[in-house]
């Protein structure tokens, strides 16, 4: 069978055009190729991603869509995405339905596992599949369903080993242009630790057995691969792509120090043997529990930064998201990064139900004083649909009408709280303000800066502006360092971290 993949445009409803790394990718593509590849198909990607010289995203997709499944006729096509992506989905349905109203497209991914019968309702695919993919994709491409109701419509994706699944496949997607020409649209996490940095994913688990309140992706039991499955993908991908940053996407890469070690270890191994020069960074649970040795080891195998699931500096809030961590397993963390010269990460996100000023006031606490070296980021928290929260806004008439509910995800502002509307929005305002501003990060000594001479390729075309490599002094450990980045001039400020002792700082640039 042919089947077209059809990953979401980045910021589809937001901005056009956005450009994509490959570090925001979503793996889940890679992933469906490879197996439905294995499983005897032809499999095709269309990428509508990094696609300029249209009006809007809209006119982008209907011309990308038409082209390719004008040219390959499909047997079926592959549809999924976040429930930010909804409006995304629902055109590229509509397009294809446009363009061949008979050709079979199946949905998939966490809209669609976190709300799968008004999903299926509401976008009208012929096929749902919940849960996760793989096996479930390939037997559709294998026996295909005959149209019926949802029940028989819907296919349960169930988790295999992860281990036993071949190693995703992205080249139907494009991947050596996005890494080759898009790496500088990274996001700011992964962007200076190399001044030409080549991002690359790499999910070394799946699941979690928690079940934070916010949040969507709790419903899978915990996986891990082996150790020398992960090596093993690593060692095929760096002498294919020679990536320079590796980043581990899950959720909760080492559920302990012994994992941590282990992946360590065989880091420091694979540098050894076959020469790889990568830094990297992964995310965890705080329970995780890592001791100042595991650290120091991933330090010396290349980690550069982790994150912690934080949430909130409110017990309190804390409590109510049903995070499971003391404040006291991050504070102690934090010590040991600085030690170890790890950069630690984090976000604090606002409007959990329990939340009040005194609350917003703790939280705020920790982030000035911890905040200033440590990349902790400030956000509001959204009831996604799989969430507890979300529920709890259906039951509280929050969200009133779900469908333009997915419309304008993201877009209104829901207040879950007790606190009045004004006091939210004028809470929701300051840290927006804060977290814009780098106020108080120190500032890097002794800067200044080159311009890049030659052009360097599609975009810089497209965004403009000149490559600018900033040496600065970082006001901590002393160490000069060079920061790159794509500017449309001086006078600008960069907030990174020292690529030495890793603390946070900021970069004036005039
Ligand atoms: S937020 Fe993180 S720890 Fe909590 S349920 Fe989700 S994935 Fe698990």
């Amino acid at each position: 069978m042919r089947v077209l993949l059809v990953p979401p445009t980045f910021r589809y409803a937001r901005e056009y055009p956005a450009f994509l790394s490959f570090s925001d990718f979503p793996s889940a593509f890679g992933y469906l190729a490879s197996s439905l590849k294995q499983a005897g198909h032809e499999v095709y990607g269309c990428n509508p991603n990094n696609i300029v010289g249209y009006a809007n995203a809209y006119s982008m997709l209907q011309s990308v869509l038409s082209q390719k499944i004008g040219v390959l006729k499909p047997d079926l096509i592959g549809l999924g995405g976040l429930c930010i992506d909804y409006r995304f989905l629902k055109d590229a349905i509509g397009i294809i339905r446009q363009i061949d109203a008979k050709v079979p497209i199946v949905l998939g991914g966490q809209i669609v596992t976190n709300d799968a019968e008004f999903i299926f309702n509401d976008l009208k695919p012929d096929y749902v599949i919940v849960g996760e993919g793989e096996q479930a994709m390939v037997e559709l491409a294998t026996r295909p369903h005959e149209n019926g109701t949802l029940a028989i419509r819907t296919i349960i994706g169930k988790g295999l080993p992860i281990d036993s699944l071949p190693f995703p496949d992205y080249s139907p997607f494009g991947i050596d242009e996005m890494l080759d020409e898009y790496s500088m649209a990274t996001r700011v996490l992964y962007r200076y630790s190399r001044p030409d940095p080549r991002p690359f994913n790499i999910v070394a688990s799946r699941g979690c057995p928690y079940a934070c309140t916010f949040c969507i992706d709790h419903h899978r039991s915990y996986r891990a691969r082996s150790i020398e499955n992960i090596m093993e993908e690593i060692k095929v991908s760096y002498e294919r792509y020679k990536f320079n940053i590796l980043i581990l996407l899950d959720e909760l890469f080492a559920v302990s120090r012994n994992r941590l070690n282990d992946f360590s270890q065989a880091v420091l191994q694979g540098k050894e043997q076959h020469g790889w020069d990568f830094d990297w960074c992964f995310q965890t649970h705080a329970r995780a529990r890592f001791d100042l040795e595991s650290l120091k080891l991933a330090r010396q195998a290349g980690c550069y930064m982790f994150s912690y699931g934080l949430e909130s500096a409110s017990p309190t809030v804390l409590k109510s998201m049903d995070k499971k961590i003391e404040i006291e397993q991050v504070t102690e963390v934090i010590k040991m990064v600085e030690e170890a010269g790890i950069a630690f990460s984090a976000n604090l996100i606002f409007g959990d139900v329990a939340e009040t000023q005194d609350t917003i006031s703790e939280s705020l606490s920790f982030w000035f004083k911890y905040g200033q070296r440590c990349c902790i980021f400030l956000a509001e928290v959204k009831p996604y649909p799989g969430s507890a929260l979300f529920n709890e806004c259906l039951k509280r008439g929050l969200i009133a009408d779900k469908k333009q509910y997915y419309e304008t995800i993201d877009t209104v502002p829901i207040n879950m709280t007790a606190m009045d509307d004004r006091t939210y929005a004028a809470m929701m305002s300051l840290l927006a303000q804060l977290e814009q501003g780098w106020l108080f990060p120190q500032k890097a000594m002794d800067v200044h800066y080159e311009v890049e001479s030659n052009h360097r390729g599609k975009y810089q075309t497209y965004v403009g502006g000149d490559y600018y490599t900033v040496m600065a002094k970082c006001p901590y450990c002393g160490e000069v360092s060079p920061y790159r980045q794509l500017m449309p001039g001086v006078p600008f400020m960069l907030g990174l971290s020292c690529l030495k002792c890793q603390r946070k700082i900021k970069v004036e640039v005039s």
